[in-house]
């Protein structure tokens, strides 16, 4: 990129970050995403995690004149927030629930005076009456809006309060409105714009290729051995264990510490006074390994977290970027090893159906139908077999361009696949043409497997050709190919029961005419080095 056409404000751009950040330049997308917050049209900005949208606003807001608003949801880091700013030298301040009556009454005074250069409210405190006329009076420059997929019950993360925010093009009907998400696909982007009411919305979506980042996927079998195998590969570095569940993690990080790591947990069970001084530990390095629940992360900035493992599976590929995109911050080659088993989706569907999970807002059927789609993407991904930085792009709404990415298992030529795939592709797809396109998996894969159970013996599929076609594997491994052909398009689940029906190239694959790859799952994980480094 030539420097010939900067433009006056990008030269006030530049001046600023430099002064207050100490940056020279722009990371990708940051100055056309600037660009849209000083000209004032609405804008949607996508980046990844650590693609830097923080300073996509906080630039303009200091260079601009007015104070800025900046919307987030989490209350719990925007005391952190403001505190970087200030000690950058930015007039900056927050109003949540935490506030004493006093220090509110303070940033009130600041607001008044025309102090402050940005002011960060959580949603449902910028919504009151009280906060919104007073801020009508205010000379506001622009409104930022913070982990924006929220408004959207299409997203991974809807928040019921969210949906109020509509009202800021009402109040300001002259300012800019900015959204950012580290993660929206095409749908979750129009609904962000379509929510917010937002003016023809300049849409600038950054690239996911985190190609630094060295992804695999394993059978949790032997989960401690090889979280112990990662971790031991990076000594004296820093790294995240994911697990799904409070008692995973106390579970883990003491199994961790009597290994003679130092390992702390967090999770959402802690005190507020724990769960500050793990995540301090971790920051500062006095912690080598975080173990953590999905409570872990948001807004973290460490820029070297070398390999981030994740014990059991994420309930969205939304969540699981997000996560994952904690490691390698700094550019640098970083391991992602997810572990799964199938009980995981069975967990998350219970957890999910109970609405027990913040995470599905409302509970309302849209939301519910939106979280079961993004639980069978998230499923898909573990059992598929073809680029994990192409599933992941393509995912995302990218298109994909490396035939070899060098950084994901498959591509490295680690997944032990089975010879003969094609021969036992076709007994589980005869198996479920046999059974009429009525069953699901596990039915499917008991018949396969000459399981004698009542069920099977009562509906005669005992008689049936493909009965006991594969007893000599294992049912569990019968079971995983299932989902592998499923998510390689020659099996459709649907409905309720997820009803296994034959795609057009299961079809094809029948008459020999495909190229199926099958896993050898359960023998995965025990005997390969898990998160080998490459640097
Ligand atoms: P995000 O919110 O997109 O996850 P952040 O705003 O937290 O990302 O930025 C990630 C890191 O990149 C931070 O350490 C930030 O200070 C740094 N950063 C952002 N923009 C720049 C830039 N133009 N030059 C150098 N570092 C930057
Ligand atoms: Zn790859």
């Amino acid at each position: 990129m030539t420097n010939s056409a900067i433009t006056p404000h990008e030269a006030a751009l530049l001046k600023t970050m430099q002064r207050y950040w100490g940056y020279d330049s722009f990371r990708p997308l940051q100055r056309e995403a600037m660009a849209a917050v000083m000209d004032g049209r609405d804008s949607v900005v996508v980046l990844p995690t650590g693609g830097g949208k923080s300073l996509c606003f906080q630039a303009p807001a200091v260079a601009m004149g007015g104070m800025a608003l900046v919307v987030s949801p989490l209350i719990s880091l925007m005391k952190d927030q403001v505190d970087t700013l200030r000690s950058a030298g930015v007039s900056a301040a927050y109003l949540n629930s935490t506030l004493s009556t006093d220090e509110r009454r303070e940033v009130m005074e600041q607001i008044r005076g025309e102090q402050l250069k940005l002011l960060y409210v959580a949603p449902e405190r910028l919504l009151l009456d009280g906060t919104l006329s007073m801020l009508a009076q205010a000379n506001v420059s622009l409104a930022a809006i913070d982990e924006a997929h929220c408004i959207s019950s299409w997203g991974h993360d809807f928040r019921p309060e969210y949906r109020g925010l509509a009202r800021l093009k009402e109040v300001f009907p002259h300012i800019g409105v900015h959204a950012y998400t580290a993660t929206a696909t095409e749908a979750v982007r129009d609904d962000i714009a379509r929510q917010l009411g937002l003016a023809d919305a300049e849409m600038l979506v950054g690239s996911f290729d985190r190609l630094n980042l060295i992804y695999r996927v394993r059978s949790a079998a032997g989960r401690m051995g090889q979280i112990q195998r990662v971790i031991e590969q990076h000594r004296g570095e820093s790294g995240i264990v994911y697990c799904i569940s409070r008692k995973e993690v106390e579970k883990t990080a003491a199994a961790l510490v009597g290994l003679g790591v130092k390992a702390k947990p967090y999770h959402a069970g802690l005190t507020d006074e724990d769960r500050k001084r793990h995540q301090d530990d971790f920051l500062n390095d006095r912690a080598e390994v975080i173990v953590a629940t999905v409570a872990f992360g948001m807004g973290i900035d460490k820029p070297d977290v070398r390999f981030v493992v994740h014990a059991g599976m994420p309930k969205s590929l939304e969540n699981y970027q997000q996560e994952a995109g904690r490691a390698g911050r700094d550019g640098l080659p970083s391991d992602c090893l997810l572990l799964y088993s199938r009980g995981d989706a069975a967990l998350w569907k219970r957890i999910i159906e109970s609405s027990a999970d913040p995470g599905v807002g409302d509970g309302s059927a849209d939301s519910l139908d939106g979280a079961l789609r993004a639980l069978d993407g998230m499923s898909g991904y573990c059992g598929g077999v073809s680029c994990r930085h192409k599933q992941l792009v393509e995912h995302f709404g990218q298109p994909f361009s490396h035939n070899n990415c060098g950084a994901c298992d498959v591509c490295l030529g680690e997944l032990d696949l089975v010879d003969d795939a094609l021969l036992l592709a076709q007994k589980i797809v005869s198996c479920v043409a046999r059974l009429e396109q009525r069953y699901g998996a596990d039915h499917t894969t008991k018949v396969l497997a000459g399981s004698t159970e009542e069920r099977v013996l009562q509906l005669g599929h005992d008689r049936l050709s493909t009965y006991g076609l594969l007893k000599d594997q294992r049912t569990g491994d019968i079971r995983d190919w299932v989902e592998q052909l499923v998510s390689q398009g020659f099996l459709l689940k649907a409905g309720e029961y997820g009803v296994l029906h034959i795609t057009e190239s299961g079809r094809q694959l029948l008459k020999g005419e495909a190229e199926p790859k099958l896993l050898r799952a359960s023998a995965a994980g025990s005997d390969k080095p898990a998160g080998r480094n490459r640097a």
